[in-house]
């Protein structure tokens, strides 16, 4: 907790921020969780993890919670590119999205009119091979917008646009929404929650959350999602739950490849590395853009294991 709490003081430190961010050369820091600066460099990283891993990527240009207009527009303008590159590179067409990135800061129909944009054109340049997984995944923040988020979703959804959500295991509403997606077949991204939300709303412990987390990744393995075509994607780091989750998926009858895992990049390298040698589908969360300090020092700081490396990128710029 200490560890966490003082990465997040140097995460958010201006002058760490200008100092790391200006040096010419992307650090080793930011090379490990960061896929590059531009899009050109994002798709070439997702291009070299698929050639040389096997790992399938989600592309997210970094920045949440903008405002400004043409932060807005510049945001847009670097997800199309990815979206063609990916197509021109003949790669999953998969982005990540913040929905207070694409205007919902500003106005729900501008993050719904920016949304539609989004996956109008991933559905332009998808190949339709059933192999491929092209969709524009919404992520998750905190509850001040779940719902808003839940709704545009549902609207893409509705439309036949290629689209996802994430859910976050520790809401208490989740199994809820979730029910509601498995009815209709859609593609949900697990995941246990990164924000602070407060107990009336959340679980707040480790264990119970863990707890709601594989009953509700029991909920995506379930014969009624199978027969619905649902897609499950799991994103965790936690091995032990990704034991019981395969192992869930096998005695139900899920092959492999009917669905993923999800790990951010330069996380738990050695277990991503083992999920593919069992022959599991793994994905990246890649981020790239220029705002990647307080993203790294972020991943730095979900494990005191990473001090060595930290100091390591500081000493050797
Ligand atoms: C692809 C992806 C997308 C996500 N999208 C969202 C979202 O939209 N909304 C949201 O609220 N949250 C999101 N998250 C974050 C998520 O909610 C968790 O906060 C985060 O994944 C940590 O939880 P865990 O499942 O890995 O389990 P934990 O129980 O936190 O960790 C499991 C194990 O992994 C190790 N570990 C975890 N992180 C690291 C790290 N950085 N370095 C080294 N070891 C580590 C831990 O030490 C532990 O041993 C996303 C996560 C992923 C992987």
């Amino acid at each position: 907790m200490l560890w966490q709490k003082l990465m997040i003081t140097l995460a958010t430190n201006p002058q760490a921020k200008h100092w790391m961010q200006n040096s010419r050369k992307m650090t080793n820091l930011a090379s490990r969780f960061v896929g590059g600066k531009s899009a050109q460099e994002g798709s070439n990283k997702a291009e070299q993890l698929h050639l040389q891993q096997d790992k399938r990527s989600s592309l997210f240009y970094l920045g949440e919670y903008v405002q400004d207009q043409k932060e807005i527009a510049k945001t847009l303008h670097e997800l199309e590119k990815s979206i063609k590159q990916l197509a021109e590179k003949n790669l999953d067409i998969h982005i990540s999205i913040d929905p207070t990135q694409i205007g919902l800061m500003n106005d729900v129909t501008e993050f719904k009119d920016n949304a539609t944009h989004l996956s109008m054109l991933i559905k332009e340049h998808s190949s339709g091979d059933p192999a491929s997984s092209d969709f524009l995944m919404i992520d998750m923040e905190d509850d001040t917008v779940t719902q808003t988020t839940l709704d545009v979703y549902h609207f893409l959804h509705e439309k036949g646009l290629p689209c996802a959500v994430t859910l976050q295991a520790y809401l208490h509403r989740t199994e809820a929404d979730l029910q509601k997606i498995i009815s209709t077949g859609g593609t949900v991204r697990l995941v246990k929650g990164a924000f602070a939300e407060s107990d009336s709303i959340a679980y707040t412990r480790r264990d119970m959350i863990n707890t709601s987390y594989f009953s509700l990744a029991q909920n995506m393995l379930s014969r009624q999602a199978k027969a619905n075509n649902f897609y499950p994607i799991f994103a965790t780091h936690d091995d032990k739950m990704i034991d019981k989750i395969s192992n869930y998926a096998s005695d139900n009858g899920w092959k492999d490849n009917a669905y993923e895992f999800e790990f951010l990049l330069g996380v738990r390298e050695g277990l991503q590395d083992d999920l593919i040698k069992c022959g599991h589908k793994l994905r990246l969360y890649v981020p790239f853009g220029t705002e990647w300090w307080s993203y790294s020092v972020r991943r730095i700081g979900e494990s005191p294991r990473n001090g060595f490396f930290l100091l390591r990128s500081l000493c050797y710029r």
